[in-house]
């Protein structure tokens, strides 16, 4: 029910109609209505909307599973509730609350990984942008034991990118077995996920080393990353040795841990060499087609952990929000009208965006 909202009966949206056509923009995509959503349902109305990598895999289908088509892609969207479905039992959010809708759009609660806390692995999952409709729309279908409750400190459009990049990098940091004082190399550093990786580091006590990526280096990216508090940074052009450059910059022993959000595999080798003993490599970038391949002679002797970690759950989202809202982690990024997706994909592609690229909804 929705007595304080009105609800209009078409949207603007970005709609993916097959992976080959050219993304269109229209003007006329219904919007459920109110009496339309099922029990567990709630509408938002969406203020802001991040993009992210996976959108720009959605939408060239070049993952090994196909998202659904035509699609609305995007899942880094914030904006308010203004309807809830009838019969809804309980819900922990209401109309007119602020939320956010991540890349896990739904999970069951009930299978094996929902209930040991792995609710972004769940059986039964929907995924935003993905499988079901995203947030490259200005209202968007979602659920009330999913959708995100958003500080009341932070802006909309500074929560943005924390519902996918920060909650990613944050999960893969507290994972990391690393302690305050330990090594944590982040390659590519000065893009969506390095830059709020450092921040998220920084703030948990960890000495970052940052490694420029494989597809842009360069003077931007280098000075993004020393002011958000990387102590070092390795440069893909200017090094000869790239394990040994991180070696000796981490005590002559190695970094701790690796988060490796990069989209070549080449990258997860290269940490097993570079980390010491005991470290973990945290495996998080999700490259269209590549494996894994670690020396396992090396793996074996140096006690390596290779840790998988995939966005994060309810919880995850919550605390990666807050610790954006007390100040310690802000997303860097440029303002775009919905309009511009396109471009934005075509930068994504060719790795020259730094930071961040935020679509205003209500534009
Ligand atoms: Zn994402
Ligand atoms: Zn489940």
């Amino acid at each position: 029910m929705s007595p304080q909202f009105n609800i209009p009966k078409t949207q603007v949206a970005a709609i993916v109609e097959t992976t080959d056509a050219p993304l269109k923009v229209v003007r006329d995509h219904p919007v459920k209505q109110a009496s339309e959503l099922e029990p567990g349902e709630c509408l938002v109305e969406l203020e802001y909307s991040g993009v992210c990598h996976t959108d720009l895999h959605a939408r060239n289908g070049d993952w090994p599973i196909q998202a659904k088509l035509p699609l609305i892609g995007g899942h880094e969207g914030v904006g308010r509730i203004v309807a809830i479905g009838e019969h809804t039992q309980t819900s922990p959010v209401k109309v007119g609350d602020r939320v956010g809708i991540k890349w896990l759009a739904y999970s069951c609660l009930d299978c094996e990984p929902c209930r040991k806390g792995l609710e972004q692995s769940c059986l039964n999952g929907r995924y935003s942008g993905f499988t079901v409709d995203g947030t490259f729309s200005q209202y968007v279908v979602s659920w009330v034991t999913h959708v995100t409750p958003i500080p009341e400190s932070l802006q909309s459009a500074d929560a943005a990118s924390i519902l996918c990049a920060g909650v990613t990098v944050y999960r893969a940091i507290k994972y990391s077995n690393t302690h305050i004082g330990d090594w944590i190399v982040l390659p590519g550093a000065g893009g969506g996920l390095g830059h709020l990786a450092i921040q998220y580091a920084v703030a948990m006590g960890l000495r970052v080393v940052a490694v420029a990526p494989h597809a842009d280096t360069g003077a931007e990216k280098k000075e993004l990353c020393l002011k958000l508090g990387a102590e070092k940074w390795i440069d893909f052009r200017e090094t000869k040795d790239l394990v040994k450059d991180i070696v000796d910059a981490t005590d002559g022993l190695g970094a701790h841990a690796a988060v490796v959000t990069a989209a070549n595999g080449q990258a997860y080798a290269q940490a097993i060499d570079y980390l010491r003993m005991g470290g973990t490599l945290m495996v998080v970038g999700l490259p269209a087609r590549a494996s894994l391949s670690a020396d396992i002679f090396f793996t074996v002797t140096k006690s390596i952990s290779i840790v998988g970690s995939y966005v994060g759950n309810r919880q995850d989202a919550r605390e990666a929000l807050d610790i954006a809202a007390r100040g310690k982690v802000k997303v860097h990024f440029v303002l775009k009208p919905l309009s511009e997706l396109s471009k934005t994909y075509e930068g994504l592609a060719e790795g020259t965006i730094v930071g961040r690229v935020v679509l205003n909804m209500k534009e």
